[in-house]
């Protein structure tokens, strides 16, 4: 505990130690954005400063340090993730990118023979994002294939069973959360991945709320491709991974394509490059990959570990506090779920909940969290989220339940 806020406070997290509405900003929208440590706004800073220029064309010593740079972060990122020899790291925009990019490339009509085609079974869960949703939505209708939705029980969990029943000879692929951005519920996705692994998909784990306390490691899932965003682990906004087996990843069609991701190119066609650059083509976001790395490295310094049992510790005590309201119902109240608590009360909607606590300084989300089916399923409508980080307080998990039993009395 100690040892945490003592490298929590020298870690210069100068976006949440300001004032909003005359009292200390309690920031609870971690999951939506982390902010940045000094080390990581440092890293990039030097970056720009000293080493701005495009990658991989140049001969110049700029161009050298940039793509020295760039490469260096994958590596790091690689180690940070637990990769492999048999795993590959691509940067993309974000969590989203990354997993268009998976369902795009593997339904994509111009190459020869997609993984996905007609009559083929696309397996995702009722937790996920609409990050997760909507391109598996869109590679069904693209290529004919089947889209099944494996659901939760009521109090939002899934189970083995339930995904084993949903799996078949025709099951291409099985796209799942690490947790769900919209309850913390943390799936067994070591085991349903196995599942599915075993029944022959491909397998996508969207680890978007995972990677800022709960790491997944690669080389120990059963995992063909892994996303996630920077900005939700304390890096920067506008950077991301796909990574995984370098086998899955060479089924992808390129959705960006263009300078940098060719081999060669006539008038008429091209030949793809080797990846990671067969993925990336254009100019990539080099900064953003700097302060990525810097930030894996500012996680590990405060300790993996430790980062997850705060978390856990700041959900527990919200959850009891919280759900001690009268006429306030937690979702997934249960203490495997991590880092986030989501409710909803009686007689108060979210919204007006959320602008009564900014008015206290204290930062919640509120609405369907991108993850309306999600919400449908457990029969609640919008919720009201609270999101913890490294720099959360107990004394702000006291302040976000008092200034919520207080919206309360003034909305009911
Ligand atoms: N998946 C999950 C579980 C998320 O929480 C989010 C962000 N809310 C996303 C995907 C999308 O991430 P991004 O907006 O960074 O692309």
């Amino acid at each position: 505990g100690d040892l945490l806020s003592a490298r929590t406070l020298a870690g210069g997290f100068e976006g949440v130690a300001q004032q909003v509405h005359g009292a200390p900003l309690a920031y609870l929208d971690n999951a939506a954005t982390t902010h940045m440590p000094r080390t990581v706004r440092d890293a990039m800073a030097a970056f720009e400063q000293e080493s701005r220029a495009n990658i991989h064309r140049g001969v110049h010593t700029l161009s050298q340090r940039a793509t020295d740079a760039f490469e260096q972060a994958r590596a790091r990122l690689k180690r940070f993730i637990g990769a492999g020899a048999q795993h590959e790291l691509v940067f993309t925009s974000g969590t989203t990118e990354s997993l268009n990019l998976v369902a795009g490339g593997l339904s994509d009509a111009a190459l020869a023979l997609p993984v996905l085609r007609a009559g083929d079974e696309i397996v995702t869960t009722a937790l996920e994002h609409h990050a997760n949703l909507v391109p598996w939505q869109w590679a069904a209708r693209r290529s004919g294939a089947r889209l099944l939705v494996l659901r939760p029980d009521a109090a939002g969990r899934l189970h083995p069973d339930d995904l084993a029943q949903l799996l078949g000879p025709r099951t291409r692929v099985f796209a799942l959360t690490a947790c769900a951005n919209a309850t913390g519920e943390r799936p067994p996705y070591e085991a349903l991945l196995a599942l599915a692994a075993e029944a022959g998909a491909l397998t996508v784990l969207d680890a978007a709320q995972a990677m800022a306390h709960e790491v997944p490691q690669l080389a120990q899932l059963e995992c063909d491709f892994l996303a996630f965003s920077g900005h939700k682990m304390y890096g920067p906004m506008g950077i991301g991974v796909l990574a995984g087996r370098r086998a899955a990843l060479e089924r992808l069609a390129p959705s960006r394509l263009g300078g940098d991701m060719v081999e060669w190119v006539s008038e008429s066609d091209a030949g793809l490059a080797e990846l990671p650059a067969r993925l990336e083509g254009g100019t990539p976001n080099v900064a953003g990959a700097v302060g990525l790395a810097a930030a894996a490295d500012y996680i590990d310094v405060v300790g993996r570990d430790a980062i997850d049992a705060h978390v856990r510790a700041l959900r527990a005590h919200a959850v009891q506090r919280l759900a001690a309201l009268p006429g306030v119902t937690v979702l997934a109240p249960h203490a495997n779920a991590s880092a986030i608590v989501s409710f909803v009360a009686d007689g108060a909607h979210p919204h007006d909940i959320g602008t009564l606590l900014d008015a206290h300084g204290i930062a919640v989300r509120t609405g369907h969290h991108c993850a309306q089916p999600l919400l449908a399923c457990l029969g609640v409508g919008p919720t009201t989220r609270a999101s913890f980080a490294i720099y959360n307080t107990h004394e702000e998990v006291e302040r976000l339940a008092e200034a919520v039993a207080h919206a309360l009395e003034v909305l009911r």
